[in-house]
């Protein structure tokens, strides 16, 4: 009998879940993976994300071709294609690992519903997060709005079940043998390389493999690290986790059974991770909402203009602005400095905390709808157990406390490489004699500050205060 294992966002051959349950049950399983068409289709033609997609599904295709399988692809709209695959291959089952974003919960309804009509089983398994939808909830079974609750409840139920991984290994002979399949180039897609191969990126499992095997040597000092982006302090695994590349169940039992204090304050943001994760599921609204409704009444005053230099990083705020051209050239962003440029957009700018992220889901190579919208709604105070709205971080001070001599402005606003001392924190500070000796002209070389900080700060916060009602 013939199982199709239906592959989406874990993108690798070993501790998958759907594809260990189908290997077991079926002596006879075709790999298969959709390009989903109105997924793609919206997107700029130079993708990041999809140029990382590609890479991966070739490392994967030439691992099953070890096998003596393939990997059968398609470009299409998964709610006919599948069933089409189906049919072709004449299977009598798909298995596929869920996915909790409402657009894929409704595509999974649609493929689930067409494939009943054929008289197939659409059977779906955990396997992005060790725990889903409401197997961490409170003691009256309503989901957990508030982090520490939640994490003591997630480590208190964790266990080595949860951890264990799935041996698809040993069942791999029930690959089904197929003649060699087409692999799409980037250009059939409709898309042309977007410089992933300058990144230091390394797409597929080999990749996410050494890239851990990398942050293993510096684990135990990551509390110490993480928050000061000029040091390689995190683990820059976010891809990995967001298309699968890796398993978390190997990367959470890694941080668990190794204990330092490193590695648990790293275990903490695989948790935040699945937090936010339960949070889209329980309220798929935070989507186009505030989680806190009442702040869909705060009235921003969304300039573009203001946007605009934000997006391309010349607000003249230094910090700021090194973020976003790293978030521009890299497609990755420090997690200082997206608390930092989100803040900035939301307190300072007045700019619908939507727009960026609308932003940052274009730009970040490691998208995730629940951790973007979590992370936006953290920092712009409308979220669940987010940032309180008169806590408004101060550019200058973030900058001077994270990136004190400023090597990472330095990194990525190289007009000011020259500028010595705190005038790097705050060029429009300096005096003239230094603004010269660094070569700087502001207004020429390097933007004036578009807006005044301590001015902002006092209309965000009666922005927000008075948020619905006319002040
Ligand atoms: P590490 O510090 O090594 O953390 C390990 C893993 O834990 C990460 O790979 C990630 O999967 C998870 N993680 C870490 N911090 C968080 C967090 N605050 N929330 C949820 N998960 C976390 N993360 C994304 O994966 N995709 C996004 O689209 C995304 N958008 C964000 C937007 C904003 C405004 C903010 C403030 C945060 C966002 N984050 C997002 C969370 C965090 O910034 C990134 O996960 C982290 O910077 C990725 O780098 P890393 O893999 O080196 O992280």
């Amino acid at each position: 009998s013939i199982a199709l294992v239906w592959f989406r966002r874990d993108l690798r051959l070993f501790d998958h879940t759907a594809l260990y349950h189908a290997l077991k049950e079926y002596d006879q399983v075709i790999p298969v993976f959709v390009f989903d068409t109105t997924i793609l289709a919206p997107l700029p033609c130079a993708d990041r994300r999809v140029e990382f997609i590609h890479a991966s599904l070739r490392a994967l295709k030439d691992e099953l071709q070890q096998a003596k399988s393939d990997l059968v692809i398609r470009h299409a709209n998964p709610v006919t294609a599948i069933p089409e695959l189906v049919a072709e291959f004449r299977a009598s089952a798909v298995y596929t690992n869920r996915d909790y974003e409402p657009d894929a919960i409704k595509r999974d309804t649609e493929v689930a519903a067409a494939l009943r009509e054929q008289g197939i089983a659409l059977r779906t398994f955990k396997d992005q997060v060790i725990f889903e939808q409401d197997e961490i909830v409170t003691q009256t079974n309503s989901m957990y709005s508030v982090f520490t609750p939640y994490k003591r409840a997630w480590l208190t139920k964790l266990n080595d079940f949860y951890l264990r991984s799935y041996p698809v290994a040993r069942y791999l002979h029930h690959l089904a043998q197929l003649a060699a399949q087409p692999f799409p180039s980037l250009q059939e897609l409709n898309f042309v390389p977007a410089g992933l191969a300058d990144l230091p990126i390394q797409a597929g499992t080999i990749g996410g493999e050494a890239l851990f095997e990398n942050f293993k040597e510096r684990v135990d000092r990551y509390h110490l690290n993480r928050d000061f982006p000029a040091v390689k302090g995190p683990s820059y695994l976010s891809v990995h986790l967001r298309f699968g590349t890796l398993s978390i169940r190997e990367l959470a039992a890694y941080a668990w059974r190794e204990g330092s204090q490193g590695a648990q304050t790293w275990l903490s943001e695989l948790i935040w991770r699945e937090f936010y994760q339960q949070i889209l599921w329980h309220r798929p609204y935070v989507v186009h909402h505030a989680f806190k409704r009442d702040y869909d009444a705060l009235a921003f005053s969304n300039d573009e203009i203001l946007f605009t230099a934000w997006c391309q990083g010349q607000t003249g705020y230094p910090i700021v602005d090194a973020a976003m051209r790293q978030l521009n050239q890299t497609g990755y962003m420090h997690n200082r400095l997206r608390m930092i440029t989100a803040s900035f957009l939301v307190k300072d700018l007045l700019v619908d905390w939507r727009w960026g992220e609308r932003y940052f889901a274009k730009q970040l190579i490691d998208f995730d709808l629940a951790s973007n919208n979590g992370g936006w709604q953290w920092a712009a105070s409308t979220g669940c157990d987010a940032q309180p709205y008169f806590r408004i971080f101060n550019p200058v001070t973030q900058s001077t406390k994270f990136d004190s001599d400023g090597k990472f402005i330095r990194r990525y606003c190289p007009e000011l490489s020259a500028l010595q001392g705190k005038a790097i924190h705050a060029p429009w500070l300096a005096n003239q004699a230094t603004l010269a000796a660094a070569d700087v002209t502001l207004g020429v070389d390097y933007p004036w500050p578009i807006v005044d900080h301590a001015c902002q700060r006092d209309k965000a916060l009666a922005l927000f205060k008075h948020r619905g009602r006319t002040p």
